[in-house]
């Protein structure tokens, strides 16, 4: 399973999928994309099985309908629901302004199902991961963090309990993705006005050899000009910067 995310420039959908590519190694059962287009849409497509499934899907529908300069990817190993398209990530709020992707598990997600189900949320997947989308949705809705996505979501981040790497998009805010790790892995990679997450290094190590590495517990707030790590509470801590000197 993996997670890639992209910031910047060029067209993410193409940097996306070739990330996701060159993660499948660490095994998957279904795959997705999402990518904004700047003038408020997140287009998403998923798909069980092979990432071959998914690049017949976006062919599908035309690679144009995925126009825009940030994006995220994702690649699933089923936790929790069958390995099937509607349980593949990333998964959206109801209106379609959030996504998210997540590897690992939300442990308390039966509550949190249940919370969001009692004021009138319809899931439209078995998983754990769909939990923190709504959450989102609802805390840039209204309260103390209406309309901040990045407040929002680090809102969201603290209320998430287990073991996992989750990231997030706004329609809304488009170049700017915020994510977070809990004892599984993630790293920034840092390009000339863009920038790159994944799961791995192997993921965009053909684009920049510039990483930072993220600490337990950690987040991140990129653009494609900055990157800016904080603890969940949001207190700058930084990341452990390296470079990649090994070939291919
Ligand atoms: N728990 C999530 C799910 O079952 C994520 C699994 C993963 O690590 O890919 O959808």
């Amino acid at each position: 399973c993996g997670i890639v995310g992209y910031v910047g420039k060029r067209q993410a959908l193409e940097i996306v999928v070739e990330a996701l590519r060159r993660m499948e190694y660490r095994g998957y059962d279904s795959a997705g994309v999402a990518v904004a287009d700047g003038a408020g849409h997140l287009t998403v497509e998923k798909k069980a099985g092979r990432l071959g499934n998914l690049e017949t899907l976006i062919d599908d529908v035309g690679p144009g309908a995925l126009t825009g300069t940030t994006g995220m990817g994702h690649t699933r190993w089923a936790t929790h629901g069958q390995p099937t398209d509607r349980n593949a990530h990333p998964h959206v709020s109801d209106d379609a302004k959030f996504a998210v992707v997540h590897n690992g598990i939300i442990e308390n997600y039966a509550p949190l199902r249940d919370e969001l189900e009692a004021a009138g949320v319809e899931f439209s997947s078995d998983t754990d991961t769909e939990t923190a989308v709504h959450l989102l949705a609802r805390e840039y809705a209204a309260g103390a963090t209406a309309g901040d996505f990045v407040a929002s979501a680090y809102a969201v981040l603290r209320r998430l309990e287990g073991a996992f790497t989750v990231v997030f998009m706004s329609a809304d805010q488009p170049g700017t993705i915020v994510a977070a790790r809990r004892s599984t892995p993630l790293v920034v990679g840092v390009g000339d006005g863009e920038r790159f997450l994944a799961s791995d290094v192997t993921a965009f190590i053909e684009h920049t050899r510039e990483a930072v590495e993220l600490g337990q517990d950690q987040v991140v707030v990129i653009t494609a000009d900055s990157h800016t790590i904080t603890d969940f509470d949001g207190t700058p801590t930084g990341g452990t910067p390296f470079h990649i000197d090994w070939d291919l």
